[in-house]
């Protein structure tokens, strides 16, 4: 059985501890459940829990379950990190509060339209490829720069942060202080950063938010 309450406080107190040994404010780091792919009553453990944020990947999965749960619990933050189509800009602007997966001209372009069309302006992060992967999603680590500019000039949205995916089998640390230096010189100061197996290293490198699924559900179905 997965004693999801406990383990939001398990990785909670992770979190503070990591924080706290690195010179972090722990209350700057928030905690995103990433409920991809977990069946139903783990996540309303969840939020029994009083756990409210959350990440999912994919539009069509978020929008089959988040507007119900919405309707019981109103504060719910929902963040999309996983890619997103242009044809799914719509729904994703409509159901999430947090879209941290800009990562080239045509999407940012129908996001900001999307967000125009339903007056309903919400913060952006951009993934940036920190591995240099060509499988992975991201704005290569050399057109970050000019793509943030293009963002907030060019389109008008509001970018709050970065997001990155670092190689699987690579010590994360590196990609983690590289990440924050794109932040910094781009004057970005929120990071998503760290999944299950990597969130601690992630918080010593100064992530603002972690993406937290198997840890907290338990593996998915
Ligand atoms: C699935 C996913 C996570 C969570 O992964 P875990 O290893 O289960 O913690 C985090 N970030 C992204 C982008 C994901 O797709």
């Amino acid at each position: 059985m997965t004693d999801v309450s406990a383990n939001l406080a398990n990785v909670q107190e992770k979190i503070k501890k990591r924080a706290l040994k690195w010179g972090q404010d722990p209350d700057k780091v928030k905690l995103i459940a990433v409920s991809k792919q977990q069946p139903l009553e783990r996540v309303e453990a969840a939020l029994q829990a009083g756990h409210r944020v959350f990440g999912e990947n994919r539009v069509q999965e978020a929008q089959s379950k988040w507007p119900d749960f919405r309707s019981q619990y109103p504060d719910i933050e929902l963040h999309l990190i996983g890619p997103l189509q242009s044809n799914k800009s719509a729904q994703a602007v409509a159901l999430f509060d947090v879209i941290q997966t800009v990562d080239r001209p045509k999407i940012a372009k129908t996001l900001a339209e999307e967000m125009r069309k339903a007056d309903r302006q919400i913060p952006v992060y951009i993934q940036v490829n920190i591995g240099g992967e060509p499988q992975k999603a991201g704005v290569a680590i050399e057109d970050a720069d000019a793509f943030i500019e293009q963002c907030r000039k060019e389109y008008g949205l509001q970018v709050e942060g970065l997001m990155c995916i670092p190689p699987l089998e690579e010590q994360p640390a590196p990609f983690f202080a590289l990440l924050s230096k794109i932040a910094k010189r781009n004057g970005l100061e929120k990071l998503s950063m760290g999944m299950s197996g990597d969130y601690e290293y992630a918080v010593q490198f100064g992530a603002t938010s972690v993406r937290v699924g198997s840890a907290i559900f338990g593996e998915r179905g």
